[in-house]
């Protein structure tokens, strides 16, 4: 049973037979899942660091911890999300009951990138298993030691005609994609979001769309500058700043720019050394490709911090760009690494419509101490989900739901928000049989009938 369209079939079938349905069942299977990451936990740490260099430290905060996290949160509620929700009676409906009933989808494709190939293909997954779908889970290519892994463990776990790993390149996802599933849930490039959603249309298949973009950084002259500091380097230059919420590019206010820019400077000394290309705990670039791109756009600006790299271990220093035109590829592209633009602005106005001119950003953060400045931003800047006063943190609370927004994404997830994605809500009437209005049907004589 090794084909994609044997696969596939198997899943239907075990669909069908109503083997995803019960919910002890979802309950044990997202169990089993947290045993075998349990178990697995020092393979999924080697496999991380032989793909990305990633640190322990890393692999645990970003991947692990938040996937187990994810699993307990859905372990718990479970039942309150799977129950059918009863609703009002309206007065033109009167005899009757509704309910909502979520239902799953059927058979889920996931498709997963690199940057984080282990968390961003079994959180999906979790979704997946909570509201009782099989699935077919694509891991990333560029990132084998990961896809290897993952294959080996849900084999180890689950039935494949419950859940199976196909691992391979575009012409797998191409294959993947041909085929009818229930919902797709892709995370990854914007370019290649609209490859999937085209695939989907001929099928009319859902689909959640986990995309990218480049989302802005303001830092506003009320800001808390150190504190700022810290934790925009932290959130930029995590994982080499191939995160898809890093911040992208900064914005900060003239006054305070040359001050906040010191700060930046000894944050980033601070948590990845004099020199970080000697710092064996700071990521790589995944691919040759990817390095060269990222060293191309150190190109088109002038230096303010950086600037280094080593082709042989594919590493990237954290830099700071300055003087870049707005037209360039750095400020066109989703960087996706550890370049770093800087632009300034006078009047919050300009910040504000800079982004409005541009797509919507999967992530947005300000920081400031104003409560006007942030209404001002939150309520007029349309932008995926973001931060206050941080970065990244608010991808890691299963009580916010994460998506994008226009060109960075649609649909979302996180705790309750996963089982939505991987749910249909059916809307059920029951009518009362002890009397009917006749005044419903044509040419009515009598108002009511008891019947
Ligand atoms: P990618 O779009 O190149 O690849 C994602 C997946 O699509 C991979 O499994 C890959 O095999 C497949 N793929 C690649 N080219 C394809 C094609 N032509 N046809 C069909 N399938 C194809 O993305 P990536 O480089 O793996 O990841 C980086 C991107 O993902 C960035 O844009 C980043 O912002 C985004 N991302 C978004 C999130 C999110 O949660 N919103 C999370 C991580 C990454």
């Amino acid at each position: 049973m090794d084909n994609i369209q044997s696969i596939l079939a198997a899943q239907r079938e075990y669909f069908l037979k109503g083997h995803t349905r019960k919910l002890e069942d979802r309950k044990k299977n997202l169990v089993r899942l947290r045993k075998s990451i349990k178990r697995n936990e020092q393979a999924i740490i080697d496999a991380l660091n032989k793909d990305l260099n990633k640190s322990e430290f890393e692999a645990y905060t970003t991947e692990i911890g938040i996937l187990l996290e994810e699993i307990s949160f859905a372990g718990k509620h479970l039942k309150k999300w799977a129950a059918p929700e009863k609703v009002k009676t309206a007065v033109t409906h009167i005899g009757t009951r509704g309910r909502i009933v979520p239902e799953p989808y059927g058979t889920a494709l996931i498709i997963a990138p690199w940057n984080y190939p282990f968390q961003l293909a079994l959180s999906p997954l979790v979704g997946a298993i909570s509201a009782g779908n099989t699935a077919v889970l694509k891991p990333s290519e560029f990132a084998p030691a990961v896809s290897g892994l993952l294959k080996r463990m849900i084999e180890e776990t689950f039935p494949k005609e419950y859940i199976a790993v196909i691992e391979g390149g575009i012409e797998t996802n191409q294959q993947l994609l041909a085929e009818k599933f229930d919902t797709i849930f892709f995370t990854g490039s914007v370019p290649v979001g609209k490859i999937v959603m085209e695939a989907a249309s001929k099928h009319l298949t859902p689909v959640t769309l986990e995309l990218g973009g480049k989302s802005p950084c303001i830092v506003h002259n009320d800001a808390d500058l150190k504190l700022s500091a810290r934790r925009i380097a932290f959130g930029k230059f995590t994982n080499a700043g191939q995160t898809c919420i890093a911040p992208d590019y900064l914005m900060v206010h003239e006054d305070i720019k040359e001050e906040f820019m010191t700060l930046l400077k000894s944050e980033i000394e601070q948590m990845f050394g004099k020199d970080p290309l000697q710092n064996e705990k700071y990521s790589r670039m995944i691919s040759e490709k990817h390095f060269d791109r990222l060293t191309e756009f150190i190109k088109e600006g002038t230096i303010l911090y950086g600037g280094g790299s080593k082709k042989e271990t594919l590493t990237i220093a954290p830099t700071i760009l300055g003087d870049v035109s707005t037209d360039s590829p750095v400020m066109q592209e989703e960087i996706f690494g550890p370049v770093f633009p800087v632009l300034q602005y006078r009047e919050l106005e300009e910040a504000i419509s800079f982004i409005q001119a541009r797509p919507k950003p999967l992530a947005l953060y300000l920081f400031t101490s104003s409560k006007e400045t942030e209404e001002q931003v939150v309520n007029r800047v349309s932008f995926g989900g973001g931060c206050i006063n941080d970065t990244l943190m608010h991808i890691a609370t299963p009580h916010l739901p994460f998506g994008g927004v226009g060109e960075s994404g649609m649909g979302n997830y996180h705790g309750k928000f996963s089982f939505d994605a991987f749910s249909h809500y059916k809307s059920v009437l029951n009518q009362t049989t002890r009397f009917d209005f006749s005044f419903r049907y044509p040419n009515a004589k009598n108002s009511l009938k008891i019947v």
